[in-house]
């Protein structure tokens, strides 16, 4: 495409107006914006040179494994001209291919000469030939771009973004759902999230203990309040203390249980609970001046959770005053 099209940014051949954002321009958008494990579509496309005339020298992925001005940004900025093709550079001196330089003005940093040894280095059996270049595109750069090969490696970047840890859970209102959902990814109005978004915030200090900042994996694993809180939640459970470092290691904490999946769907609708029971404390901590209890958050944790149980799965006949001793006693 690049080969074709004259490359990034220079889509200019085609009846395009930049003023109306049609499908076109839509699309190359897209797929420039578009990184799968880091890379663009433009970094998988690489050259085998052959005349060296449609190949840049500085921007295109030919030699080595990475642009050279990445490779040597130093040179880069001595550069008379940017937009050089391989063959500009790399001429046939009657003994042999040589790398011809067009600078500013002469080497004179310890960078630049070092950068000039790689040169020497790298491009030390580069040469050119009549034919034309050829351009391949993929991870190991060796095959021919095709529709397929391009629609799999966008369904696999597809796949990475889809990769959390939280299931929606068919027990839970979806407000909790949607929470949860949330607070993995750091979306929820934490004080840093507020101040990264620059809300004037004067203390970012955690509103349930006072004892660090206030982020996602403070208020869900590090604070004390929580931690008080999961001590019970796991004792309740029966399933030992409650392993968390992070919010995404809440959401396998239903693994601790090796009671099958009826019991791991039961723990993880109690972390739901639990998670968005902490934030609802600290909600009106904040907002009412309220001043919770680790007894007040577990109270909430067993009764709610018993409500949509009996409500929305097959356990319709549970008992509270079992329940509230073990929420796994029916099973
Ligand atoms: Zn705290």
């Amino acid at each position: 495409m690049e080969a074709v099209h004259g490359g990034r940014g220079r889509w200019g051949f085609l009846p395009l107006n930049l003023r109306f954002k049609g499908s076109w321009f839509s699309l190359v958008k897209e797929v420039e914006k578009r990184q799968v494990n880091g890379k663009s579509f433009f970094d998988l496309l690489s050259a085998k040179v052959r005349n060296g005339l449609t190949v840049k020298f500085w921007s295109d992925n030919w030699v080595g494994l990475t642009v050279l001005k990445d490779r040597w940004p130093k040179l880069y900025c001595l550069e008379k001209d940017k937009q050089c093709v391989v063959a500009d550079r790399l001429i046939w001196d009657g003994s042999m291919w040589r790398f011809t330089p067009n600078w500013k003005h002469g080497l004179s940093t310890v960078e630049e000469i070092s950068e000039m040894q790689d040169v020497d280095f790298l491009l030390n059996n580069s040469s050119l030939s009549s034919e034309v270049d050829r351009w391949f595109w993929g991870e190991d750069g060796n095959e021919p771009m095709s529709v397929a090969s391009v629609k799999k490696w966008i369904r696999k970047g597809t796949e990475v973004l889809r990769d959390h840890s939280m299931i929606w859970e068919s027990w839970v209102p979806n407000k909790v759902n949607l929470f949860i959902w949330r607070a993995e990814m750091d979306r929820i109005p934490t004080k840093e999230a507020l101040i990264r978004i620059h809300v004037n915030i004067q203390d970012d200090s955690c509103a349930l203990c006072n004892s660090a900042t206030e982020n996602v994996m403070h208020l869900f694993t590090g604070c004390y309040f929580a931690c008080g809180v999961w001590s019970a939640v796991g004792i309740w459970c029966d399933i030992g203390p409650v392993m968390a470092f992070d919010f995404i290691d809440l959401l396998h904490v239903q693994d601790q249980s090796h009671r099958g999946k009826w019991a791991q769907k039961i723990i993880r609708v109690i972390v739901y609970i639990t998670c968005w029971v902490v934030w609802k404390l600290r909600n009106e901590r904040i907002f009412q001046g309220a001043n919770p209890k680790v007894v007040d958050a577990v109270a909430r944790i067993k009764s709610w959770p018993f409500l949509w149980l009996k409500n929305r799965s097959k356990y319709t006949c549970i008992e509270w005053k079992d329940w509230g001793r073990n929420p796994l006693y029916m099973l």
